[in-house]
């Protein structure tokens, strides 16, 4: 019996998992998830923690509960993988051979990197989220400063969906006109996803969202509540929103898997790691430059799970990642876009509208019986 271990119980993960204990048979393999906490987190809800429309409670699951029962979850922090043994040495000594490896670790936020980060908040982890929600319900008016703190992060779109939320709840509040909304982008553009720029600069310019582009965060001070870029400008703020800098998992880091971000050289069609026949890599964890999303490691997973099912059986992998992500936006006011796309067809711009707004709750509210458990 061939031993698949998975390292990360989070949407690739988990997809990976129970997408090849649907493909295969009992007999041709033991499946192992190890994942350092056990809890699976909706990321995407986030966002609704910050506007105090969603429970943080409901945004965790126990991972045991979302894996088929064929396959094992092991809850430790996988230490160190040694590629030439396939072992992965877990925290306290325990050892996991494998015959295939899966690694979907995500992304690490790395506020530290900023100096002065203290002075901000975000909403990329529950903790960071819930402090934003509590400064939000006592600010009454001044500048709300959006900057992105470097590239990649992921959900590309979140910052400028943050911004379109907040003109949304001030509004509810009826604060608006005591608020300026700024946003500050490292890139040349307000919208990472290029072909989608102009849409969103209107929806912006619509919305009165002030915007920057070419702020690279080089400090933030705190005391005068200023942020500074490399770029030498300086922007004031009563409140600031940073996208802390992310790199990929230490472990990765640590066995000499990464590039210079952590992010592991990535086969973009196959999702082997590049070199190496027996670890495939999944979700953020890539460096393939795609959105670092959940839809994205799901459509991985599915890939992943295919081919390692078929190569247990002696088969050739059946499946290549065609780069395919399909994405929700809320844009408040009950309105939403969608974005598909794939490694040959950029993003059309889509129709601002309630049914991509549905298309988002609707997503939020079936997250945990369909995605997860790879039943779509
Ligand atoms: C605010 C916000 C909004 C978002 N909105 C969307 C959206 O609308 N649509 C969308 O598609 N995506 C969205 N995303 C992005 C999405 O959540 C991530 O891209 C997705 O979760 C990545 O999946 P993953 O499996 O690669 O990693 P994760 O889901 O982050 O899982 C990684 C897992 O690995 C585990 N792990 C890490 N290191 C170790 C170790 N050493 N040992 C053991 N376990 C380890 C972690 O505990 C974690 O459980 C959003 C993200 C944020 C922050």
């Amino acid at each position: 019996m061939q031993n698949v271990v998975v390292l990360g119980g989070g949407v690739g993960g988990s997809v990976v998992a129970n997408h090849l204990a649907k493909k295969s048979r009992r007999g041709d393999c033991k499946i192992t998830v190890v994942d350092e906490d056990g809890k699976h987190v909706y990321q995407p809800g986030f966002l609704y923690v910050t506007l105090g429309k969603q429970n943080p409670a409901k945004l965790m699951r126990d991972e045991r509960t979302l894996l088929k029962r064929r396959v094992d979850m092991v809850t430790s922090r996988a230490e160190r993988i040694d590629a030439g043994e396939r072992t992965v040495h877990l925290a306290g000594g325990k050892k996991l051979d494998y015959d295939y490896l899966v690694i979907a670790t995500g992304s690490t936020l790395h506020p530290e990197q900023v100096p002065g980060f203290e002075g901000a908040h975000h909403f990329y982890s529950l903790e960071g989220s819930i402090g934003l929600r509590n400064a939000l319900m006592k600010f009454n008016g001044g500048d709300v400063v959006i900057a992105v703190g470097g590239v990649p992060y992921k959900c590309p779109p979140a910052p400028a969906e943050s911004a379109c939320l907040l003109d949304y709840y001030f509004t509810k509040r009826g604060i608006r006109d005591k608020v300026n909304l700024k946003f500050l982008s490292p890139l040349g553009r307000v919208f990472p996803l290029e072909s989608l720029d102009p849409l969103v600069t209107e929806v912006f310019k619509q919305k009165n969202v002030e915007t920057t582009i070419f702020f690279n965060i080089e400090s933030i001070d705190p005391k005068s509540k200023k942020v500074e870029s490399l770029e030498g400008e300086t922007v004031s703020y009563d409140l600031l929103i940073a996208i802390p800098p992310h790199s990929g998992a230490d472990v990765v880091i640590d066995s000499g898997l990464g590039d210079r971000g952590g992010w592991i050289p990535t086969d973009r069609h196959s999702l082997l790691a590049k070199g190496h026949g027996d670890i495939y890599v999944v979700g953020d964890a890539t460096d393939i430059p795609i959105s670092k999303a959940g839809a994205t490691a799901h459509y991985e997973g599915l890939v992943v799970g295919d081919n390692i099912a078929a190569r247990l059986k002696g088969q050739s992998p059946p499946d290549n990642y065609d780069g395919k992500v399909t994405c929700f936006c809320d844009a408040g006011f009950h309105k939403g876009i969608m974005m598909t796309f794939d490694y040959e067809n950029p993003p059309v711009p889509p129709p601002l509208n309630r049914r991509h707004y549905l298309g988002k709750m609707m997503i939020n509210r079936l997250y945990w019986m369909l995605i997860p458990k790879a039943r779509v």
